[in-house]
């Protein structure tokens, strides 16, 4: 079906241009169900030395094959014979050159590449790889590179405060990869393997090579562990560290799932299926949540309750007007739950107290990190989709797709 009119229109379509042009077309939809695009360049063309852009003509070729994007329901590759090129004087020796439709060493058209990109950031890798029949190391390679260049091309000199937090790689093992979040612009600006105070140099290198400062963050709001708070210290010296409203009322739900589930032990009849009320507060429950939650207090559950009063009392600091307040509210919330008898209260009263600056930070800086809890989540829900990914890299790498607000668009553009 090769015609001068068909492979004009073609060259117009896919920007093949001089001293490139179509030479055939195949369209075999009953045999192979392909359409094969061919590439050529007439004798003597002339190229530009990649070396120095000077006037160079073909050496030696090499054949290569390219997918494109699909052609209605059929595959669509690219052939042409790609190649090593010398310029006049050939003082530059023998240079393989790219080909403007594809960049070097992929199997895929920019084209291509541009859908896949854009198809990975809305499903599985592994998904795309089964609709086109390309195998996800390719895909994944792919969508390393792009990644790579997008992040390569930021600017963090402006970012000033920051939140970090880890979340679990995979399931079942103890492989965590931590995330560092700008708290202005909402985005992901690094992450990284592991949870110790090593992600946080590794940070700071990487926030100074994209042109920001260590010295310059004011402000990081972080979850109350050892490790992240040492590398906070260590590497950001200038920051004031917050410890999150969302973290300390996790630790308190997590001292009042212990408590509830030791006391449910007791008496079973009483608390049996209660976890969930314990953890709400009681305007979120309805009347028949309540009457089982009245019957829990009835029934002497004194640990519970009394665990549940604590939680609700932390609650109502968060809703104090400034922080004199709130610290006042929260110097008879530490009496009260340092002296409780309740082994796991003290234990969660005496973190909260040893960690009281960061905490009170909250109610100077408002500093939240709740968005990221809520990134995370998606991010951890695009890993449950994908069935998990093979390596933590994988994993970061989406998390920048998702989270990272990555500009793409000039990754893109084809060469004119
Ligand atoms: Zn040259």
């Amino acid at each position: 079906m090769s015609t001068t009119v068909t492979d004009k229109l073609l060259e117009i379509a896919l920007q093949i241009r001089e001293p490139w042009k179509i030479t055939d077309v195949q369209f075999s939809p009953d045999t192979t169900g392909r359409l094969d695009i061919y590439i050529d360049f007439d004798k003597g063309a002339i190229f530009d030395c990649p070396v120095c852009s000077g006037p160079a003509t073909a050496y030696d070729t090499n054949m290569m094959t390219w997918r494109h994007r699909d052609f209605f329901e059929y595959e669509a590759y690219f052939h042409a014979r790609v190649p090593r090129v010398k310029c006049r004087d050939g003082a530059c020796g023998v240079k393989k050159i790219g080909v403007p439709w594809a960049r070097s060493s992929s199997g895929l058209t920019l084209k291509m590449e541009k859908l896949m990109m854009s198809l990975v950031r809305e499903m599985p890798v592994n998904a795309v790889s089964r609709i086109y029949s390309i195998t996800d190391t390719r895909l994944w390679r792919m969508v390393h590179f792009y990644t790579d260049k997008a992040r390569s091309m930021e600017d963090y000199s402006e970012v000033v405060r920051i939140g970090f937090d880890e979340t679990s790689a995979k399931k079942g093992h103890n492989d965590y990869i931590s995330l560092f979040y700008d708290l202005d612009k909402f985005r992901l600006i690094f992450g990284t393997k592991g949870k110790d105070n090593k992600t946080v140099e590794a940070f700071a290198a990487d926030l100074k090579a994209h042109g920001g400062d260590p010295l310059k963050i004011t402000d990081a709001a972080i979850d109350m562990s050892k490790a992240f708070i040492k590398g906070a210290k260590e590497q950001l010296p200038n920051a004031n560290i917050t410890f999150d409203k969302f973290h300390v009322t996790k630790g308190m739900n997590d001292t009042m799932k212990k408590v509830r589930h030791q006391e449910a032990m007791e008496y079973p009849e009483k608390l049996a299926k209660t976890k969930f009320l314990f953890l709400k507060n009681p305007e979120d429950l309805n009347d028949d949540q309540m009457a089982r939650l009245d019957a829990a207090v009835k029934g002497h559950c004194h640990k519970s309750i009394e665990t549940y009063t604590h939680k609700l009392n932390l609650q109502n600091i968060y809703l104090s007007d400034g922080r004199e307040m709130a610290e006042g509210l929260m110097s008879h919330w530490l009496k009260a739950t340092s002296e409780s008898a309740i082994l796991q209260v003290r234990k969660f009263s005496k973190t909260v107290n040893d960690h009281l600056d960061g905490i009170m930070n909250y109610f100077d800086s408002g500093l939240t990190s709740g968005f990221i809890e809520g990134l995370n989540s998606i991010i951890q829900s695009a890993k449950a989709k994908a069935r998990g990914y093979r390596n933590p890299d994988n994993m970061i790498c989406i998390a920048y797709l998702i989270a990272g607000k990555l500009d793409f668009t000039k990754l893109f553009a084809l060469p004119t």
